[in-house]
């Protein structure tokens, strides 16, 4: 079951909150498709009021697999990501569109509330990369011999190196 973490922002004790909690997040809610968790995602968090603003502060940390962007393979990636936002209430919020630059990192709470759980997930998407990669170095997948190119060799190019099969290195590279 999904715990809730919702901080009422009426019933904030003076001295601020601290919490900490394992959540457990599901593949479907993030930005990357192929990744899995190994490990609930570990929060320590501290939130404070100062008059309508909410101070979050705070460290994520969890172990998820992800499929290499160039070799498919599953590989490990640890996250370990520190967080240091404000809140402002909702009425605040400028209407419509047309944000200004010093827009950008601002956010708000709605009902004076703030959804704890939905705002490790935002930051939690925040950390996956674009491309992920099992290594800066892999070289991805043979397009002849589907095997995985190590120090730029696979199956095929071992036993035949030629110019025709070192064009087509790189444009398998370039694809990538
Ligand atoms: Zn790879
Ligand atoms: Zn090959």
């Amino acid at each position: 079951m999904e715990e809730q973490l919702i901080i009422e922002i009426d019933r904030m004790p003076r001295e601020g909150l601290r919490l900490e909690r394992d959540l457990d997040f599901f593949t479907p809610d993030l930005v990357e498709e192929s990744a899995v968790f190994l490990e609930p995602t570990h929060v320590e968090v501290f939130v404070r009021l100062v008059g309508d603003e909410v101070y979050v502060q705070g460290e994520l940390s969890t172990r998820l697999s992800l499929v290499c962007s160039r070799c498919l393979a599953p590989f490990e990636f640890p996250v370990r990501s520190r967080f240091d936002l404000v809140y402002l209430p909702e009425d605040l919020a400028p209407a419509g569109e047309g944000l200004g630059d010093d827009d950008i990192d601002r956010m708000f709470y709605r009902e004076r509330r703030l959804d704890l759980r939905e705002l490790v997930l935002e930051q939690l998407n925040l950390t996956f990369p674009a491309k992920p990669l099992c290594s800066p170095a892999c070289e991805g997948l043979c397009a002849v011999c589907g095997e995985l190119i190590r120090d730029g060799r696979c199956s095929c190019l071992v036993k035949e190196t030629g110019p025709r099969f070192e064009k087509l290195k790189i444009l398998v590279r370039d694809k990538t």
